[in-house]
């Protein structure tokens, strides 16, 4: 297992890596750029490849230390200019999938796009581009995403419910009108979509009734249908999505989130990671330290993350613990006091 990360305010590439037992290191020992996303390990009786996380051209070696069958080093870069992933200019990057623009890569005929989306668990047609106008979500109620976020009290001093309040969300005024949001798509009505807002065919739950009766479909219940393609909204985007826009909005970076009754601690240690794990390359990531427990005093540093999916909070806690897996072992814990957490990486 290796594990690569760029840091850039060090300018550098923090590499570590499990080596096979017996691995020494003595003047016969090169590590060359074989290209420039490439660096190899070769020893007389070994050759580690492994991936970097960004191109380069020349190094030099700091901080190399082998022990316990585990190698790591520093890669120090040549002064470029400096990065600029900020937090909001990444997260502009980001196209919105099945947004109005996103959907212009489907095919036209009759100067319409043409595509359909279906239930994703029957993939029985539910809406048909030739018969609907689609709108995005207006940029100035981004704050939809806030439905999830408003509450930052307690749990204890509450004098209000959390019902969702949909105030200031655009709703279609009529039948031809779908209305895409960042995670769901909006309709009037659908004959193929119960008023329960179930698939008609399958009866699988497509999402939920909303104010003045519209049909709130969620994106990770339905699939993208065009030309020979077919595709799924990963519900690790909105989570993904949800977390930009929190740390966005607020000075914390500790979050909690609750799946059947019990909590889960996440601290977001750093933002935009672009690095390398055991042959996948991430970019835009973000690297977390999670735990089911803390100490009692840091409870309130932790803030309430209130996502009323719970399938998409249990999926993502299964995404954090198998990326967590995939790090080399002297790297993927983190002991502060009498707290242990993992640490795992969230990819868009
Ligand atoms: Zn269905
Ligand atoms: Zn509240």
């Amino acid at each position: 297992m290796y594990y690569t990360e760029y840091l850039p305010r060090l300018n550098s590439i923090s590499v570590v890596l499990d080596v096979p037992k017996g691995f020494f290191i003595d003047v016969s020992t090169k590590i060359i750029l074989k290209d420039p996303h490439q660096l190899s390990i070769q020893s007389s009786q070994t050759i580690l490849d492994f991936k970097l996380p960004l191109p380069i051209t020349k190094f030099s070696i700091t901080n190399l230390a082998l022990q316990n069958q585990v190698l790591s080093f520093k890669l120090v870069l040549p002064s470029i200019k400096p990065d600029d992933s900020s937090v909001s200019t990444f997260m502009n990057q980001l196209d919105q999938k099945w947004s109005c623009n996103d959907l212009k890569k489907t095919p036209k005929s009759n100067n319409n796009h043409t595509f359909q989306f279906v239930c994703a668990n029957c993939e029985t047609p539910l809406i048909r581009s030739e018969m609907y106008t689609f709108k995005d979500m207006p940029s100035e109620y981004w704050y939809e995403m806030m439905d999830f976020w408003h509450c930052h009290k307690p749990e204890s001093d509450h004098d209000h419910s959390h019902d969702k309040d949909y105030k200031g969300v655009l709703v279609p005024h009529d039948d031809h009108t779908v209305i895409i949001g960042t995670y769901y798509l909006l309709q009037k009505s659908n004959s193929n979509i119960t008023d329960n807002v179930t698939c008609a065919k399958c009866g699988c739950i497509l999402g939920e009734m909303i104010q003045d009766n519209v049909l709130k479909i969620l994106k990770w219940k339905i699939s993208l249908v065009y030309a020979d393609q077919q595709e799924r909204f990963d519900s690790k985007l909105f989570m993904y999505n949800s977390i930009i826009d929190k740390i966005n909005s607020s000075a914390t970076r500790r979050f909690k989130f609750k799946l059947d009754n019990a909590w889960k601690y996440l601290w977001v240690m750093n933002l935009g990671v672009k690095a390398t794990l055991n042959g996948d390359t991430l970019v835009n990531a973000l690297k977390v330290a999670f735990t089911d427990k803390i100490q009692e005093k840091d409870e309130d540093s932790y803030e309430l993350v209130d996502i009323p999916y719970s399938e998409i909070v249990g999926s993502f806690i299964n995404d954090l613990s198998s990326m967590h897996s995939k790090l080399p072992q002297s790297i993927n814990c983190l002991t502060m006091g009498p707290t242990n957490f993992q640490i795992s990486l969230i990819s868009p």
